[in-house]
């Protein structure tokens, strides 16, 4: 009997790492639910980091798929089966539906055809992907789709060996580079790209009509207030991260999906901006003070935080920076 607990475990960590593919971070429980900071960032009130936190609280790395309207025409599909399984969302055109971003299995992407087929008989015939990690849901949908991106993301699903790497036919069919207002089956949709940050091709998608932003990977609630998700691998960069949040944010919106976890409000997303700011301030200024990354990361770091951490990923851009 003594070898079956050893299988047991070896099944779930295959298990996990299938889940999770190649690339992608290892799961940490708990690592999000953080206290408040005793310092907020300027501008931050105590009610607005507790909305915050909230929301980081408020994310599970397993729940049931849901689906939310949450505007006209356009729904939000949070959860599935697996794990850490990211937000997407579906928008009813006039003879097809879009889905904006894509689950992380086919298994999870097919639960969220079921729901879509609840609401209209129309079929998914345009996908817009946000950035080239974990969209392999998209092998559920047809092969003769539109699939628009951002150029680097296309470059980077058609080079990827990730475990959960993109088919041939389903790479991007369409490009943006910076910003591009599209048409998708009767649905406006203004495409923006600033800079990397998640990976070197993220974009986010705002409907102008409905105030509503998908941001995918670029708000996320699985990381403690003054950090976020950045893949050094696919030159995602802070900096970048914190261009992004500040161009989102000077949209005409309201609602923002983020790609893990719940809604943010225009002002869940300012404060967490403040936070990454002020983190990416206090490092600047240490770096300044000639501290060691060993003396930043004792005064920065959240004990059990993902490596590497926000502050480390910080340090590394303003070490390349200096060595310009
Ligand atoms: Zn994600």
């Amino acid at each position: 009997m003594s070898g079956f607990p050893k299988l047991t475990l070896a099944a779930a960590v295959i298990g996990i790492l299938v889940s999770f593919g190649a690339r992608a971070r290892t799961p940490q429980e708990p690592y999000q639910h953080l206290p408040i900071p005793d310092q907020l960032p300027k501008g931050v009130s105590f009610d607005d980091a507790k909305r915050l936190q909230a929301l980081v609280d408020d994310y599970k790395l397993q729940e049931p798929l849901v689906v939310r309207k949450i505007r006209d025409n356009i729904y939000f599909a949070r959860g599935g089966t697996g794990r850490n399984v990211p937000n997407v969302g579906f928008v009813v055109g006039k003879t097809g539906v879009i889905l904006v971003d894509n689950k992380n299995s086919q298994e999870a992407e097919k639960e969220v055809l079921a729901e879509i087929a609840k609401v209209t008989s129309k079929p998914v015939n345009a996908t817009i992907v946000l950035h080239s990690e974990h969209e392999s849901g998209i092998t559920a949908l047809p092969a003769a789709l539109t699939v628009v991106a951002q150029e680097n993301a296309k470059k980077e699903m058609e080079v990827s060996t990730a475990r959960d790497a993109v088919p041939k036919d389903r790479f991007p069919t369409k490009t943006i580079a910076k910003d591009e207002t599209m048409n998708i089956d009767g649905v406006r949709v203004r495409l923006l790209h600033w800079a990397s940050a998640y990976t070197s091709g993220d974009m986010i998608a705002y409907f102008p009509a409905q105030k509503v932003v998908f941001a995918s990977d670029l708000v996320v609630t699985d990381f403690p207030l003054a950090s976020t998700v950045v893949d050094r691998a696919a030159n995602g960069s802070v900096g970048g991260w914190i261009e992004n949040v500040k161009g989102m944010l000077a949209l005409n919106a309201d609602t923002y999906v983020s790609g893990h976890g719940d809604l943010f409000t225009k002002n869940d997303v300012r404060t967490k901006l403040a936070f990454v700011q002020d983190k990416w301030d206090k490092v600047k200024l240490m770096v300044a003070q000639g501290k060691s990354l060993d003396e930043i990361r004792a005064a920065l770091d959240n004990s059990g935080e993902r490596r590497p951490s926000t502050t480390e990923n910080i340090y590394t851009e303003l070490a390349a920076k200096v060595g310009e």
